[in-house]
């Protein structure tokens, strides 16, 4: 284990902090309760202090917060302080956006995001990336784009292709950085950009989230990098799929706390089941938070995804466990 990277104290002596940061756009699954409490283990297992944060910007289904809030505490998770909501947070967002303005790093564009897709896929375009439609207009060409009623986004004016990250699991990793969105045209101000004030506003410096954010890694602590920040440490850890191999949802059953307490398994239950997918647990054995932490190895975490099967009948005997 690369204890630089996981210790308890960082730089300046303070403690370091992990974090959680759902969207609270619907309830929790277990494949996201599993990646709260892998961040809970990770930070509590190297003396760290364990935040919350809702991403609340976009896409938040009411009452989803207090569910995923109740959901966490009910697996025996605790968090330190207040949790914070991004939705508080534009002042901060603003702030960084003007701190890259006045470094000359910030451009409007103009583009929809089908312009984007057809540049994206024209023979020899970026993979994926902006293509880099708006960033040298000219100010007339600006003004006349302005002109024409389409709010603009802001994006980031990247001076490099790619960023390499240490991941814990995945050790060095680099991939592409491209002129991130900072604010959307609804003005909106961007995840990218959201996460990488808030992770450093919070003192975050271990970031455990599922393995679909990696590729997002080299970007956001570019982001960091101009910013001035320090990029934190990263663990991303594989996700939960359904028994087809696709990424578990809800559709794919009972898959939510509420849904397996329907059909008869209690919090406990849960646990020990996700439990079983963290460490090797004896048959039969229930175990709490505090015990997977007690024996939690951050080096032994599989690399290969969770596969959940949801069982639907319900559990009529007290010693039952899910499948
Ligand atoms: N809000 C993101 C999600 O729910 C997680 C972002 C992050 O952990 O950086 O998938």
């Amino acid at each position: 284990m690369d204890r630089a990277v996981v210790g308890g104290t960082s730089v300046g002596g303070t403690r370091g902090a992990g974090r959680f940061a759902p969207s609270p756009s619907g309830d929790l699954h277990v494949g996201n309760l599993r990646t709260a409490m892998l961040a809970w283990l990770f930070a509590r297992a190297s003396g760290r202090r364990f935040l919350l944060r809702f991403e609340d910007l976009d896409r938040v289904a009411a009452g989803a917060a207090d569910r995923q809030l109740r959901d966490l505490a009910a697996l025996g998770l605790d968090w330190d302080g207040e949790v914070l909501r991004q939705s508080d947070r534009s002042h901060a967002y603003q702030a960084a956006i003007e701190q890259l303005e006045r470094s000359g790093l910030v451009y409007e564009c103009f583009c929809t995001r089908q312009e984007i897709q057809r540049a994206a896929s024209a023979p020899h375009g970026p993979d994926g990336a902006y293509p880099g439609t708006c960033r040298n207009l000219s100010p007339a060409q600006v003004r006349a784009r302005r002109n024409s009623g389409r709010p603009p986004a802001l994006r980031l004016r990247a001076a490099v292709e790619q960023w390499t990250v240490h991941d814990q699991l995945h050790g060095d990793h680099t991939g592409p950085v491209d002129d991130v969105v900072l604010r959307r045209g609804d003005g909106v101000f961007a995840y990218n950009l959201a996460v990488v004030v808030d992770d450093a506003a919070q003192g975050i410096d271990q970031v455990v989230r599922g393995d679909d954010l990696l590729s997002s890694a080299p970007r956001q602590a570019y982001l960091a990098h101009t910013l001035g920040l320090a990029p934190p440490g990263y663990a991303h850890v594989p996700l939960a799929l359904n028994t087809s191999g696709a990424r578990l949802a809800k559709r794919d059953g009972a898959v939510t706390l509420a849904d397996l307490r329907v059909l008869g398994f209690s919090s406990a239950d849960v646990v020990t089941l996700i439990a079983g997918s963290i460490s090797a647990i004896r048959p039969g054995r229930s175990v709490t938070v505090t015990e997977i932490l007690d024996r939690f190895d951050p080096t032994e975490i599989s690399g290969d995804p969770w596969v959940f099967d949801p069982p639907t009948t319900t559990v009529h005997n007290e010693g039952d466990r899910p499948p």
